[in-house]
């Protein structure tokens, strides 16, 4: 969709724009306008006064009934009342210092109200609210046509109502071009038209035209979801630039009878794939799915040591500093002291120290490093590689296909690029989803690894919750750790990277805050001379790599963090954990943050928290996750719930994902439609070249995805 990607200042004014751009990130016109509607109301939706609890935001529709003007009591200044009604309750909204409303507030006009509803005197009140007066003349038929009219409720916030975006929408409707759609007409014809879509999601007349713009939209997603992946995977098969095509040979070999186990059948079949592809003559680009310890980390060492048998690079690329070396200190563990140092194994990250950094810097651009370990500060403009054949990236969920290509940039010939992820998807789904990887499943987990096991505890069984705390002191009696994950920092902060809060039912008390539990836990009598650490996001980086390594070392029998342990972090003692206010995390996020215990050969036991109601989809989620230890099944449920682009892209680590309408599970029919009608239109135009208005805005993507990338 080629939208105008002029900056909303220009067009809506400095106030309006800088709220839009604070309150939801809309920068652009194009940004705006694909902000979507959450939803549409129609009249009789919209809540009665009567029904409307104090302290929550409602919009009403309601008629003027008095308007009377007082001076405040012993202050200066005015108050404006004006009293509206729905013909059943009253409130009573009021205006500071406003008087001039007066003018069009008059007694039978009526509008839309949206506003936080307080109690002032035993009567409803709404201070400053928000309003759109429906014009005064209105006639019969008029009337009729508005009394249908869907109303769009935009995802909106404090700061920026929904009647503000629906209002700056409108201005930029008005003075928008048609827009340009980039997919050949034939291919849509049974659709309406892109820019009808586009004014149709915003302004739709009936709720047909609102369902008929959104079908439109949803395959505008597919289409240039499957383009990319396509165009994509063409690109790293025609490739004209040398690959590395490397063997397995010595190195491997004995890195393989050093091991102090045996391989399980599934790493030895995916090692040989990977060997495959390595020797293929094109990039690989291969997508490893498995559960949390089922020995990714090991497969993608054993690549990196193929890699460095020809003498090429390796670069292990994780999402944050404490994964990064994280990874790095368990593969200095797998490959030994010596082999190591051979192999130069190096960590680079942008906290590293000005000397260190350089000296690793140097490794890599002079080649002596063949594999390291680093987060995005490896793809800053000044890391050099001087031969990088392989790139690693943990977690998919991380880096998603947003972010695939532009790394792919970096290599000076295509390097292979090999994705692990712990959120395993349906082989079927995945098809779809990554359709330019190939993809392995490591779906066996080493043997001698213990199960995790699993309860959930609600705040309607204080006896249980007390029982949680003994249980934590009976493990570090025992020699073993504990992790107890919150879903905030401190009472300040909101939760971190919790799933889209419309999905969840509003808290009943305050959220487990990290920094506050940890102060809790010293003073809890149950766990004295019990040594307890904190981690969180806020921290700076030596003090989260300082508590990490404390943790690792046993000098810590608690820490209590936020999920910044989610991914990735290894450590075979702790085998409890303790989740506070569970139900706030989302279904993978927990199967993520649960399989770091369990990591040994001891049992693992997760203690998830809630205060969610006995029949609540909150409390729901939580319970399937501690049912099933089956990351397949649990994604799928996850997926029901989630948007495609949390699955994708970068929406998870910040970032604005292309895909919004789209659901990976419901709408796979009109995800394989699009797929097959983009396999047809490469097949016949490879290069793109009879449709260069999809190319553009194929390139376009991959740019917003460069930039994405480099700007971290
Ligand atoms: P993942 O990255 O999939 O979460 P890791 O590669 O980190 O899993 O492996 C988890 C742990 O299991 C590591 O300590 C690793 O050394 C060990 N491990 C890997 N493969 C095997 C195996 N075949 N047998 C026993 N232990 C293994
Ligand atoms: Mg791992």
């Amino acid at each position: 969709m080629l939208l105008p990607q002029t900056k909303l200042d220009r067009l809506l004014g400095e106030k309006t724009a800088k709220a839009l751009a604070k309150s939801l990130g809309l920068v652009t016109v194009a940004d705006l306008l694909t902000h979507y509607p959450r939803r549409y109301t129609a009249r009789g939706e919209l809540t009665k006064i009567s029904e409307i609890p104090v302290g929550e935001s409602a919009t009403l529709i309601a008629d003027v009934v008095d308007v009377s003007e007082r001076r405040m009591k012993g202050k200066a200044g005015h108050i404006l009342e004006v009293k509206i009604t729905d013909g059943e309750g009253f409130v009573t909204a009021t205006f500071f210092n406003q008087a001039w409303r007066k003018q069009k507030l008059l007694p039978g006009s009526r509008g839309l109200w949206s506003g936080k509803i307080g109690s002032f005197n035993g009567k409803l009140q709404l201070s400053h609210p928000d309003y759109a007066l429906f014009s005064d003349e209105i006639e019969d038929e008029v009337a009729k046509a508005w009394a249908e009219l869907p109303i769009p409720i935009y995802p909106a916030s404090a700061n920026c109502t929904t009647w503000m975006i629906q209002r700056s929408v409108k201005i930029i409707l008005d003075g928008l071009e048609t827009v340009v759609d980039e997919i050949p007409e034939d291919l849509v014809s049974d659709l309406i038209s892109l820019d009808a879509a586009i004014r149709q999601i915003h302004q739709p007349k009936t709720l047909q035209e609102a369902k008929d713009a959104i079908e439109r939209l949803r395959y505008q997603e597919a289409f240039m979801l499957q383009a990319t992946l396509i165009r994509s995977r063409l690109l790293s098969m025609n490739q004209l630039s040398p690959v590395r095509e490397a063997k397995p040979g010595g190195l491997l070999e004995q890195f393989d009878s050093s091991l102090p186990f045996t391989l399980t059948e599934k790493q030895v079949l995916i090692g040989n794939e990977i060997a495959e592809d390595l020797a293929a003559g094109h990039p690989m680009n291969r997508l490893l799915q498995g559960e949390v310890g089922s020995g990714k980390t090991l497969v993608a060492v054993r690549a990196m040591l193929t890699i460095a048998e020809s003498d090429g690079q390796s670069a292990l690329l994780a999402p944050t500093e404490v994964l990064a070396s994280q990874h790095y200190q368990s593969i200095l563990r797998t490959l030994g002291e010596k082999r190591a140092a051979e192999l130069g194994l190096t960590l680079l990250t942008g906290q590293l120290a000005t000397a260190e950094r350089k000296s690793a810097m140097l490794a890599i651009v002079s080649g002596k490093a063949k594999i390291i370990v680093g987060t995005h500060a490896l793809f800053a403009d000044k890391v050099e590689f001087y031969d990088l054949g392989l790139i690693v990236i943990d977690e998919q969920h991380r880096f998603g296909v947003e972010q695939r290509e532009a790394l792919r940039l970096k290599g000076k010939t295509a390097p292979h690029v090999l994705t692990m992820t712990a959120t395993p998807i349906p082989r079927t789904l995945a098809v779809t989803v990554f359709g330019d990887l190939d993809i392995s499943i490591l779906d066996q987990l080493p043997s001698g690894r213990s199960p995790i096991a699993s309860h959930v505890v609600t705040d309607s069984q204080p006896a249980l919750v007390a029982r949680v705390w003994q249980r934590v002191a009976e493990e570090v009696a025992k020699g073993r750790q504990a992790f107890v994950v919150c879903p905030r920092i401190d009472e300040k902060d909101d939760p971190e990277d919790i799933i889209e809060s419309d999905l969840l039912d509003t808290p009943k008390r305050p959220l487990a805050a990290a920094t506050l539990v940890a102060e809790s836990l010293k003073a809890n009598p149950i766990l004295a001379g019990l040594r307890i650490g904190l981690l969180h996001g806020r921290q700076s980086s030596e003090t989260k790599a300082e508590v990490m390594a404390k943790f690792t070392n046993r000098e810590l029998d608690i820490l209590v963090s936020t999920t910044v342990i989610e991914v990735g972090v290894d450590v075979p003692n702790a085998t409890t954990m303790v989740i506070l206010d569970a139900d706030r995390f989302g279904i993978s996020q927990l199967h993520q943050l649960r399989g770091r215990v369990g990591r040994g050969s001891l049992p693992g036991l997760a203690l998830m928290l809630t205060a969610a109601e006995e029949g609540s989809l909150a409390l729901e989620r939580v319970k399937a996750v501690a049912e099933t230890s089956d990351g397949f099944k649990l994604s799928e449920i996850d997926l029901e719930l989630r948007r495609e682009g949390d699955v994708l892209g970068a929406s998870q680590s910040g970032g604005r994902s292309s895909l919004k309408l789209l659901r990976v599970l419901k709408d796979q029919p009109i995800i394989q439609k699009a797929r097959d009608q983009v396999l047809g239109l490469f097949a016949e135009d490879p290069t793109l070249e009879k449709h260069p208005n999809l190319a553009l805005s194929l390139d376009l993507l991959d740019q917003a995805r460069a930039d994405y990338l480099t700007k971290g």
